[in-house]
């Protein structure tokens, strides 16, 4: 047995001790809590709190290059963002591998094991194509290798210098030209638009239906009077008349809103990224972090420009930001920061019926950009199914707390899998009462009848028929039919 003895671990929300965590095929398989270190004597002991690897939900790489230089003079955003294109201007394929690398790993070591990559730097320097089309980013998927890092590559979008304005200076590096020509090198996967200032109104459709989807939202309140100025919306309202917004969109930042905004990424279940170790160093202004999340919105973090690498403070600067902003304390637990585990997924097609839930929910899971090895559906009517009924469930599957992999079982009748009809059910009972020696019966509950009779099934006749066959439509037959 391959695994960890935890002293202590974060499981399900709280603080477990003795935690073993098995480990099969570079999966874990198993998390078991109260087992003595001295009872599993191979597994490596881990003394302190083990939480889960955290993932960084905003990075730029390259802006690591930034750290201890940005932060030694007067400025604003604006000033800064002139000291980051020098060195936009300067990277190549090959210092570009470097510096990720070495970001990567800085963020492994602080807790991070996966990262959303926010890429723009696309082109050489005069804006011409590498040979290589995607060298740039192909230097990032070596960097994230090399750091043992996951990585979901968001392809991003920049084709303007402001509201449809040419690409100046260092921005022909990042310009394809156009939303087509953006589409045509990036291909599929996870994308990106830089922002409402970098992708014109016209272009945005390149971007719509693509997931995961990231953009930078309202972080200058100049971003919001370009926009109103440009289109009559916000950034927001921007984005959801293009319809950008939606559980698969994660805005970053969402700084500068008004309540009208809040109430559509709310409304919409629009995943919001806060980077407040860069926003702080940046002057850029307090998130509504908690607003947002009353509204609906899942929060995440990300580490951004790497002014700071250490995922914990980014989640403390939720919470203290909020104290600052508010002068009141206690607005988010230790769970809430840290549990990032659950996602809704909105079937806009409900109408289509339930099968439209399921695909909804297998998309967005496609959308991970990972390898699921397992789903589990239940429904949601199911009171008495809390989370250790999914564990036992899925262990049964693969392996995991309390069922041996393997375990699970399927409905299958006579060796053939699937549900019997009642026809087999009565052949069943008849086999099952002369095996035990006495009368077995069952229990029949028909679905509304009422409504397959309105489609011209009438379910009474074919039920009495079979009772009739088998001999068991009399009072003593021990099948009772219950309906509404
Ligand atoms: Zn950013």
């Amino acid at each position: 047995m391959t695994g960890y003895s935890l002293q202590r671990a974060w499981v399900d929300g709280t603080v477990l001790d003795d935690v073993l965590v098995e480990v099969a095929g570079g999966r874990f398989t198993r998390v078991t809590p109260d087992v003595a270190a001295a009872d599993v004597p191979r597994a490596t002991r881990l003394d302190g709190l083990t939480l889960p690897g955290l993932a960084n939900a905003h990075s730029h790489a390259f802006h690591r290059a930034l750290r201890g230089r940005t932060q030694r003079q007067r400025g604003t955003f604006w000033t800064w963002r002139e000291q980051m294109y020098d060195v936009a201007g300067r990277l190549t394929p090959d210092s570009y591998r470097e510096l990720a690398a070495a970001t990567f790993r800085e963020m492994v070591v602080a807790g991070y094991t996966s990262v959303g990559e926010f890429h723009y730097l696309h082109h050489q320097p005069d804006g011409t194509l590498h040979e290589e089309p995607n060298a740039m980013r192909d230097a990032l998927r070596d960097a994230a290798e090399t750091a043992s890092i996951r990585l979901v590559l968001l392809d991003t979008a920049y084709l303007s210098s402001g509201f449809g304005a040419p690409p100046e200076g260092v921005q022909v590096r990042y310009s394809d030209g156009s939303g087509a020509a953006w589409a045509a090198r990036a291909g599929a996967g996870p994308a990106a638009i830089h922002s409402v200032r970098a992708v014109p109104r016209d272009e945005l459709h390149h971007l719509r239906g693509r997931h995961p989807l990231h953009v930078h939202l309202s972080e200058q309140v100049a971003e919001n009077d370009g926009c109103l100025a440009a289109y009559g919306l916000t950034p927001a309202g921007l984005l959801h008349a293009e319809g950008l917004l939606g559980p698969r969109t994660t805005v970053v930042h969402a700084t500068h809103l008004t309540d009208d905004d809040i109430e559509l990424l709310g409304s919409t279940r629009t995943n919001v990224c806060l980077t407040p170790t860069t926003e702080r160093d940046l002057a850029d202004g307090i998130g509504p972090a908690r607003r947002l999340a009353d509204a609906g919105c899942r929060l995440s973090v990300g580490s951004d420009s790497h002014a700071v690498v250490d995922p914990f403070e980014e989640l403390r600067g939720l919470e203290m930001h909020e104290r600052l902003a508010t002068r009141a304390r206690g607005h988010f637990t230790a769970a809430e920061l840290l549990d990032g585990s659950v996602q809704v997924v909105v079937a806009e097609d409900w109408a289509e019926g339930m099968g439209a839930s399921l695909r909804a929910g297998l998309a967005a899971l496609a959308g991970l950009g990972e390898d699921v090895p397992s789903v589990v559906v239940s429904l949601v009517d199911l009171p008495d199914l809390v989370p250790q009924v999914v564990a036992r469930v899925v262990g049964g599957a693969v392996g995991g707390a309390g069922a041996a992999a393997g375990s699970l079982a399927r409905a299958a009748y006579d060796g053939v899998l699937g549900v019997p009809t009642f026809d087999e059910v009565l052949t069943m009972l008849a086999e099952e009462s002369a095996r035990h020696g006495r009368s077995v019966g069952v229990l029949v509950e028909l679905k509304d009848p009422a409504h397959s009779a309105s489609l011209g099934l009438d379910l009474a006749e074919p039920l009495l028929d079979d009772l009739r066959r088998h001999r068991r439509d009399h009072s003593r037959s021990r099948v009772s039919v219950m309906s509404v």
